[in-house]
């Protein structure tokens, strides 16, 4: 019982497949390279969708102009 709290310490779950992976692993916390990528991609999108909409000066233009008109 002790011993599973112990190594529950040291682990984690890999944010993009749910595995454990250990502190000492050279992806930490990912469990491998290719869910490091996967999950900056999805950040990547993410930022991506959320802010574009904001943040295009272009789109708001038209708005205004056509408000304006
Ligand atoms: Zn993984």
């Amino acid at each position: 019982m002790t011993e599973a709290k112990k190594s529950t310490a040291k682990m984690l779950r890999c944010p993009t497949c749910g595995e454990r992976v250990t502190v000492k692993s050279e992806d930490f916390p990912f469990c491998s390279d290719r869910c490091r990528k996967i999950d900056l991609g999805k950040w990547s999108m993410g930022v991506y969708r959320i802010s574009s909409p904001v943040m295009d000066p272009d789109l708001l233009e038209g708005l205004e102009g056509n408000e304006r008109e």
